[in-house]
């Protein structure tokens, strides 16, 4: 049990550094969707964050929750910006709500699901307004789908086609929140630039699973 509880903090360690990885190799895609309809800035927004939440989750203590909620205040701290708040906001509902564990499928389900409450009531977006909620509640669903006694990696990995589906309807809606509403017509038929970053925070935590449990 203690193990698996250190086991758990190395994941989020880890998920974090792959992740900060995957942005930084992602930054200028995500700054020329932002582009389109927004800032530009999205791309550099998701370094800047993952780069605090990576370095405050390697100076923090305590369980895998903990982290998550350190690493979470970081990343809206230093990130900026919608995106900064919102998803500062939601690693710091699912850190709290995981908090000593267990991790498992059931665990995580919650936690998500909270997490997404929160970016809801914060953000205000409904599904199809073209934001990160229409990759991460199609991904929270097709987790909350599976029978319970799915090992968490597996149900993770089953999972991520949702998302990415998720990204790809974006294409095909117009975004009615945040900055690139103002310009909304001009995203369709590009992704939101959200739903990709946060596809690729998912992807990364299950790169991490796989390098830990080679199939
Ligand atoms: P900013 O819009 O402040 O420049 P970013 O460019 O970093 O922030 O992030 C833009 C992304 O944030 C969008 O692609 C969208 O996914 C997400 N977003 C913006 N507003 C909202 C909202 N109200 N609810 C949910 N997600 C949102
Ligand atoms: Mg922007």
């Amino acid at each position: 049990m203690e193990n698996a509880a250190k086991g758990a903090e190395s994941v989020v360690r880890r998920w974090l550094a792959y992740a900060l990885e995957s942005m930084v190799v992602h930054e200028q895609e995500l700054g020329r969707l932002d582009a389109v309809a927004g800032d530009g800035d999205h791309g550099a927004t998701m370094v800047r964050g993952l780069r605090a939440a990576h370095t405050a989750a390697k100076e923090a203590n305590g369980s895998a929750g903990d982290l998550l909620v350190a690493a979470g205040a970081a990343f809206a701290d230093a990130g900026g910006g919608a995106s900064g708040a919102l998803l500062g906001a939601l690693i710091t509902t699912v850190g709290r709500a995981l908090s000593d564990g267990p991790y498992n499928l059931t665990t995580t389900t919650t936690a998500l699901q909270a997490g997404l409450a929160t970016v809801t009531r914060l953000g205000k977006a409904q599904p199809g307004d073209k934001t990160l909620i229409d990759a991460l509640q199609p991904f929270v669903d097709a987790l909350a789908g599976q029978p319970a006694d799915t090992p968490l990696i597996v149900a993770w990995r089953t999972a991520l086609p949702a998302a990415e589906a998720g990204v790809a309807a974006t294409q095909t809606m117009v975004a009615k929140r945040g900055r690139a509403a103002k310009l909304g017509e001009r995203s369709f038929g590009h992704p939101d630039p959200g739903a990709v970053s946060l596809t690729y925070l998912l992807q990364a935590m299950s790169t991490v699973w796989d390098e830990n449990h080679p199939s």
